[in-house]
């Protein structure tokens, strides 16, 4: 089958590896209708040391299930269904508390012999644990937003959950990546009733808005803290929602939230100490966030997405097909495109 390799910074190539297989009884094959590049690909492919191998790639994708090991179960041949960015037992004790990142038996997609999402087909560990039906046929016109089940709607969700949002805070999210307008939308399904969206690029701005921001702050650094603060009497907002991961979008977030409030991180951080001090401490001021366990989310958020309730899908700008893959990393780090969709 073909599958995409990344061999090095810039160089992702699409090429022929051995067709998977059932090894485990705890496996399926899932051959794939939809993957898609994430913002957290573009960090390899912006600095990954030079390799002979290469090495799978891609964590986000559905399928249609073509073949079970002996010990799965709540699966036939022929369903659609969706696979979060790890993989897990759904049965730890971990997983019980709905942390399935922590999986004491998971792991994530295009480590050692794993697949990556990226290919015609995959090999899924865990099957039962990490697979979720989705109930549609392969045609259906939703696979784009169910395809966001995966990574970045469970993300943005979680940043909004964990800071704890609801129909009485105010809400910032930094960030106009496809997790930040995703965060938006999650912000706005908890309730929340004022939503500023701090971003630069107005086609993705004007998605935020569609998807519930309420205001658009596009100035960055002092300049931006000083704009929400505005916004908002001079306090800040209850929650901010950290979706980049820099040291400077941290800062950011420290400069505009509210005394007593909550710092929710789920943009990677590229930065390895946090600036929170006495101030902080004296403002009361939480820090949460993380990882997503995407699969502890999903099944909440499919009826949403079945029912035409939210349409997170939209952050799609841009299709290509398995061999198009190269030039869809290449759009997505050069900005050309928000988030790339691989179709076929
Ligand atoms: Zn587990």
């Amino acid at each position: 089958m073909r599958a995409t390799l990344i061999y090095a910074a810039g160089d992702i190539r699409v090429q022929d590896v051995p067709d998977p297989k059932i090894l485990k009884s705890t496996d399926a094959l899932v051959r794939v209708l939809r993957s898609c590049i994430c913002g957290s690909d573009l960090w390899p492919y912006a600095s990954k040391p030079a390799t002979e191998f290469g090495s799978r790639i891609g964590h986000e994708f559905l399928g249609v299930v073509e073949e079970l090991g002996s010990a799965v179960t709540g699966f036939k041949r022929g369903d659609v269904v969706v696979a979060p960015f790890m993989y897990s037992d759904n049965t730890c004790d971990f997983c019980q508390e709905g942390l399935q990142t922590s999986c004491r038996h998971g792991g994530f997609w295009g480590v050692g012999d794993v697949d990556g999402g990226q290919g015609e087909a995959v090999r899924v560990p865990l099957a039962e644990g990490t697979l979720v039906p989705l109930h549609v046929g392969e045609d259906s016109a939703l696979l784009a937003s169910l395809l966001t089940l995966s990574d970045v709607l469970p993300t943005g969700h979680h940043c909004a959950y964990s800071a704890g949002v609801n129909p009485r805070t105010t809400v910032t999210v930094i960030g106009d990546g496809a997790v930040g307008l995703s965060a938006v939308l999650a912000a706005k399904r908890l309730g929340a009733e004022q939503i500023i969206l701090m971003g630069r690029h107005v086609s993705r701005t004007d998605l935020g808005v569609e998807f519930g921001a309420t205001e658009v702050v596009a100035e960055r650094g002092a300049e931006g803290i000083d704009k929400v603060r505005e916004l908002t009497a001079g306090d800040g907002t209850h929650a901010v929602l950290e979706c980049v991961g820099t040291l400077r979008s941290f800062e950011t977030a420290i400069g505009i939230v509210r005394a007593g409030g909550v710092i929710s991180r789920v943009g990677v951080p590229q930065y390895g100490e946090i600036p929170m001090g006495g101030g902080e401490f004296m403002n009361n001021v939480t820090l949460t966030g993380g990882v997503a366990p995407a699969r502890a989310y999903i099944e909440e958020f499919l009826p949403d997405i079945l029912e035409g309730k939210i349409q997170p899908g939209k952050v799609f700008d841009r299709s290509v097909t398995l061999e198009e893959v190269p030039d869809g990393y290449r759009a997505m780090a050069a900005r050309e495109a928000l988030k790339v969709i691989i179709e076929g």
